[in-house]
């Protein structure tokens, strides 16, 4: 276990001097203001409501026309404020700088006073007599006692977290060993966001028109698959081909389109990789976009798509499988001197077990006395089965206080509340507090887990949840322009201590505020006060909004209204935060470990583009339920949201990719920010995300045969143990380009290609990201067609290799994704930018199920007697996404891991209709009247419980269930048909179309 903050209240060792703001001069001392070591708290003066003390009531409900009591939401009556300005700004936090070295950084907010001042908070108090309700009586120390010391932990950990791990996976075997640990905690400091990297899509340009070589007849690979087209089955070879016509642009006139290549398995993962290498990690966490490493520089070029990884560090584990967790206990943790690698299956052990070779860099490194084991005949260690870092390619390593600059954290989940009128209304409100209520006992981390609230409308609402009161407290501040925490101490509870406070508080929440009217949202002064509070720990802010952000800093306009901006220059600027605030506060957040979490409720447009960077910096995750309603949206919320309250996280993590000499790792896509050119900084991260990277060759040519892959995550776990994950792979090194395209992984380069389009959708139009998109895979298949068009005499046929045979389908629907498709009336602007953000943290089989999702017949299935077990697997069988495969007489679940549309035939029996409906069959489902409930008989039960079943299968987010009939528009449109990906809907080409025109621009 990790330390429990040892000696907490002695470990700030702060600046001598403090920019602790003086009092202001000017301020009016009233004269029942306290002041002096016992001003412990505020003390209610000329508040015009009941005075709350100890033993009044702590909390209740305003009631509208009534003067409001003083802990009220301050909608009506008289104003209470805590006006007085006395934190310096978030912004204005002073980022680490060289004079600093060596010492925590604490926010200036939560800076302690110098001993000879006063208790700053006092003269807050002095300075506006109007208080509102305070609790008094019950806390007696002053500001900053008791848990005051958590100001050590307000150190933003920017140190690097591997002791000497910038020399990195860079280094030549030449140089020097890095200096040994300790370093400089805040070498390498903190670099500012570097959201899109250089257009990702043209990395790869120029050499093309190099004559191919003559395919190896050594890495021939006698090919998976026959030609669906015949004529060529009697060659050995590698590739499929499809007949598309005699003469570019026209179709065989006997093509049958059934023939084209569909993923109607989902995803496949090559087999040859885990095959030849055995001690690889699980391709659950690490899958290359090819596992034939490319030899040379002039082969990368020929390569044409991205060359790169998806790392998923934390994906979930099938039951029964755990990671091994290794504790070396004295020895420390075993690591290359030089490029500080982790001992790992591949490196090997020589000169009788007293010495291992790194199998990155090649040093040969001593073996300490206590890890020595004696080599067998074979120079197997004899001690090898008691060691899962030499025998597993995912291990957890507990990491000593040498990989800590500050203790751990403790889980911390703090929660701030849009309760503005549309909150209130959509009953959100309700439903997440009853939600967060239910998933207390489940919180990671018991009972160390901290918790805490702030809810906001026209002004920023505080909650006192010390565990000596029996009701939470409320406090106002009404003043936007400096905000300020007015009760620093209590405002971040144990839940444990506090755990009747906190229940009681998400109990009266929702009644709370039932009658609030306020439209307005200070959502930017709110989460400078979130900020405020929350960085002395770090820890995850979940955010609930609802209306558009009108007051204080960070407010938002209306924008994306305007359709002639659309197909212009300007477009891309919709997709991006106006407003540098968003950007300047993401940083800060990710600085102070803080990971952001959007709920994004409105039923008008709120700015997902300036809302969801705060999640995308800091390793979070945007949710958005537009025009929320409790009655249909409540399961998905609730189970959203659950998960997210309760999977297990790594918090305060970092992770690092090491690569064998001569490769480099280039650039990074995802939800984080880059804390050093290599190393990404992630206050949170579970098994829901995914990370994409691209990786170059430094030298002309490698020499060695294989190329390492080592992923690090280290992060603090739940359990207040400092941990570090590494999953570790080999791949070959390859001269040739063929057994590259034989080796390629399509899911790893669609992920990789769909985070690098949508990065490019925020700084071109659409149009140009769907056609950079298009030329990537004519490029691929043109260069692969030189390898083999004349020595095969393929004619006119296109050819692709066997492992790439869906690209170009995934290619199409990835153009027609939410996020990338058509133009101004094909996707609203906040669902667009939804859409992107959750994309680019999708693990691999996530985002193939997304861009082609599954469609199911059920009805036969529902008709026939009984028994669901049994064969359920027979209604997985998944259907091409043509309207074809709609049959009026059935009913189809069409299901893209995010929703279900269940399609009711026109034609289907009414009896059937009947047994699942309660509408007669000729009744719309329009405007979501019709729900999905189990009733009570078998058929109904079947279909619920195979809803049921799916989404266990793929629990990441909730799949809400939305009934269509046939014929019946726009629903039918909008939920089914223009998400047929294969059809000719909205522009867009079709499959059969878009092959030709690829074909025919592969052979130009
Ligand atoms: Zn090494």
């Amino acid at each position: 276990m990790g330390p429990e903050y040892p000696n907490r209240a002695n470990t700030y060792q702060g600046p001598g001097s403090t920019p602790f703001a003086p009092p202001r001069n000017n301020m009016p001392i009233s004269s029942n203001s306290v002041v002096g070591s016992d001003a412990s708290s505020f003390r209610p003066t000329s508040v015009p409501g009941p005075v709350i003390g100890t033993g009044a009531p702590g909390f209740r409900p305003m009631q509208p026309g009534r003067p409001a009591p003083a802990y009220g939401p301050p909608t009506s009556g008289p104003i209470q404020r805590f006006a007085t300005p006395q934190f310096p700004a978030a912004s204005q936090v002073p980022p680490p700088q060289a004079a600093n070295i060596g010492q925590p950084i604490v926010p200036p907010s939560m800076r302690p006073p110098p001993p000879s001042q006063g208790p700053p908070m006092s003269t807050s108090v002095n300075r506006q007599p109007q208080i509102p309700s305070v609790p008094i009586g019950s806390p007696p120390q002053s500001m900053y006692s008791a848990s005051r010391p958590n100001m050590y932990q307000a150190a933003p950990f920017t140190g690097p977290p591997f002791p000497g791990g910038f020399q990195a996976q860079q280094s030549s075997p030449v140089s020097p060993p890095p200096p040994p640990p300790p370093q400089v905690p805040y070498q390498g400091g903190y670099v500012p966001p570097q959201p899109t990297t250089s257009t990702p899509f043209s990395s790869h340009q120029g050499a093309y028109g190099r004559a191919p070589p003559a395919a190896s007849s050594s890495g021939m690979y006698v090919g998976s698959s026959a030609p669906p087209t015949g004529g060529m089955s009697d060659l050995v070879e590698d590739f499929s081909s499809l007949s598309l016509g005699s003469a570019p642009g026209s179709f065989d006139p006997g093509l049958d389109t059934k023939v084209l290549p569909r993923p109607l398995d989902g995803d496949v993962e090559p087999s040859l990789f885990a095959g030849m290498y055995p001690m690889n990690c699980d391709s659950r966490y690490l899958r290359l976009t090819t596992s034939a490493i490319p030899n040379s520089q002039s082969l990368v070029s020929r390569w044409q798509l991205p060359l790169g990884a998806v790392v998923c560090p934390l994906a979930e584990t099938p039951d029964g499988e755990e990671v091994p967790i290794v504790n070396f206990a004295t020895t420390g943790i075993v690591r290359c001197r030089r490029c500080r690698t982790y001992v790992n299956p591949y490196v090997t052990f020589t000169d009788g077990g007293r010495k291992w070779r790194c199998n990155i860099c090649a040093l040969l490194n001593d073996v300490q006395n206590d890890y020595f084991a004696s080599l067998d005949a074979t120079g197997r260690r004899v001690d090898l089965d008691q060691h899962p870092e030499l025998t597993k390619g995912s291990v957890e390593f507990v990491a000593p206080a040498e990989y800590m600059v500050r203790p751990p954290m403790p889980p911390l989940y703090f929660f701030l509340i849009d309760v503005s009128i549309s909150a209130v209304k959509s009953g959100m409100l309700e439903v997440m507090a009853e939600t967060i209520k239910s998933c207390l006992d489940r919180l990671p981390g018991s009972p160390r887990t901290q918790i805490g609230f702030i809810t906001f409308d026209s002004t920023i609402h505080f909650y006192n949840m010390k565990s000596s009161l029996t009701q939470p407290q409320m406090m106002v501040v009404s003043d936007l322009d400096d905000i300020f925490v007015p009760l620093p101490d209590d405002l971040l509870v144990n839940l444990s201590e506090s755990r009747a406070v906190v229940e009681a508080f998400l109990d009266s929440l929702p009644s709370m505020f039932q009658d609030n009217v306020n439209v307005e949202s200070a959502f930017g002064p709110a989460l400078k006060a979130a900020f405020m509070v929350m960085s002395q720990l770090g820890g995850k802010l979940l955010i609930f909004q609802s209306t558009l952000p009108s007051l204080g800093v960070g407010r938002l306009r209306l924008r994306g209204d305007d359709l002639r901006v659309y197909g212009t220059d300007k477009e891309h600027a919709l997709r991006i935060p106006e407003d540098p605030f968003y950007k300047q506060m993401a940083a800060d957040f990710t600085k102070y470990q803080v990971a952001v979490n959007i709920y994004a409720f409105s039923d008008k447009y709120t700015d997902i583009a300036s809302l969801g960077t705060l999640a995308k910096y800091t390793g979070g995750q945007v949710y958005y339920y537009p025009s929320f309603h409790s009655v249909i949206h409540k399961y998905k919320l609730r189970h959203e949201l659950a998960r997210d309250l309760t999977r297990e996280t790594a918090w305060e993590a970092v992770m690092r990719i090491r690569c064998g000499k001569g490769v480099r790792f280039t650039s990074y896509h995802g939800n984080f920010m880059l804390r050093s050119t290599d190393l990404l900084a992630l206050p949170a991260v579970d098994c829901d995300k995914a990370y994409a990277m691209q990786f170059a060759l430094e030298e002309t040519l490698l020499t060695t045969q294989i190329v390492y892959f080592q992923v690090a995550l280290l992060y603090t776990a739940s359990c207040g143990e400092r941990r570090i994950r590494v999953h570790t792979a080999a791949a070959s090194v390859v001269p040739d380009l063929g057994e590259m395209y034989r080796q390629a992984d399509t899911g790893a380069i669609v992920s990789l290609l769909a985070r690098l389009a949508i990065e490019k959708s925020l700084s071109y139009k659409l149009e140009e990201t769907r056609s950079a998109i298009q030329l990537r895979i004519v490029k691929a298949l043109k260069e692969y067609r030189k390898l083999y068009a004349v020595q095969h005499r393929v004619g006119s046929r296109m050819i692709y290799p066997e492992s790439l045979k869906y690209l170009a389908l995934y290619g199409l629907s990835l153009s027609k994704s939410t996020a990338l498709r058509g133009g101004y009336a094909d996707a609203q602007l906040d669902e667009r930018c939804a859409a992107g953000f959750t994309m680019m943290a999708l693990p691999v089989k996530k985002m193939l199920k997304l861009l082609y999702p599954s469609l199911l017949r059920v009805d036969e299935y529902l008709i026939k007697t009984p028994n669901v077990d049994d064969e359920f697997s027979k209604v997985c069988t998944r259907l091409p996404l043509v309207a074809d495969s709609l049959d009026s007489r059935g009913i189809y679940i069409f299901d893209d891991g995010f929703r279900f549309v269940v399609w009711f035939g026109r034609m289907i029996s009414p009896d059937l209709a009947r047994n699942l409906v309660e509408e007669d069959s000729s009744t719309e489902f329009s405007r979501n009247k019709v729900c999905l409930t189990e009733r009570d008989n078998e058929i109904s039960r079947k279909l619920m419980g195979i809803l049921r079943k799916l989404r266990e299968g793929d629990a990441s987010y909730y799949q809400l269930c939305h009934l269509v009939r046939q014929g019946e528009q726009p629903r039918e449109g909008f939920f089914l048909l223009l998400n047929l990906v294969e059809d000719q809907v909205g522009g867009m080409n079709g499959y059969a179309d878009w092959l030709l025109q690829i074909h025919r621009q592969v052979q130009q």
